[in-house]
């Protein structure tokens, strides 16, 4: 097995994206277990934010790396909160008061079409000429007040008409089959047999 860093500490991220990767014959060791501190997430979008994290995790360790950046964009909000969706509130934002704000910057507005997006970056050093980038986008409709227990981050107000329901009250197995990181996930895996 090749080891890869991971420029994630989050457990559900390691489990989702080992099973993948280990079919490839990869095996991830998340960034913190070889002292890799985290990266400043500076850039403007999904695509430059995942690949700095990989880039940084790749250049510290020597190993190559991967690294996904998600989050939410409302259209009635010019995209926003984006690049910003963890900490939509300020720093000390969480879950709640992220959805709490979104409720406050989308009352009145019937427009509520949103959309989550993941992007994976995939590199093999740090001076990778052809980092493999892939892109899952997942798209819904905001709703007024939140629905559900499951999930994480924006899920609760987060309506999947195909399923008539919030991402927070769909069943886990099918979330992780048919969400924006499903979906970045399974072209990896695509790009990864083609390569
Ligand atoms: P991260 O960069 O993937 O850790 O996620 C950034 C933020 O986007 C999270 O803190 C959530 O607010 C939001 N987000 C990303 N994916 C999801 C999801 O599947 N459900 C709900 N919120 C999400």
């Amino acid at each position: 097995m090749t080891r890869v860093v991971l420029a994630s500490n989050n457990p559900k991220k390691l489990a989702e994206l080992s099973a993948v990767m280990a079919g490839f014959g990869f095996e991830l060791v998340p960034q913190a277990e070889l002292g890799v501190e985290d990266a400043e997430e500076s850039g403007a979008t999904f695509e430059e934010n995942a690949l700095i994290k990989a880039l940084h995790a790749s250049e510290a360790t020597g190993l190559p790396a991967l690294a996904d950046d998600s989050g939410l964009c409302v259209d009635a909000l010019g995209g926003r909160p984006g690049v910003y969706s963890a900490r939509y509130a300020g720093p000390s934002a969480d879950d709640a008061k992220n959805n709490a704000k979104l409720l406050v910057d989308l009352a009145g507005v019937t427009r509520r079409r949103a959309h989550y997006i993941s992007v994976i970056a995939f590199v093999r050093s740090a001076n990778d000429p052809d980092p493999v980038l892939c892109t899952g986008d997942w798209h819904g409709e905001i709703l007024d007040a939140p629905r559900g227990a499951g999930g994480f981050g924006y899920d609760p107000l987060f309506l999947v008409p195909t399923h008539d329901c919030t991402a927070a009250e769909l069943d886990p197995t099918e979330k992780n089959r048919i969400s924006h990181r499903a979906i970045a996930l399974a072209k990896l895996k695509e790009k990864l047999t083609a390569g």
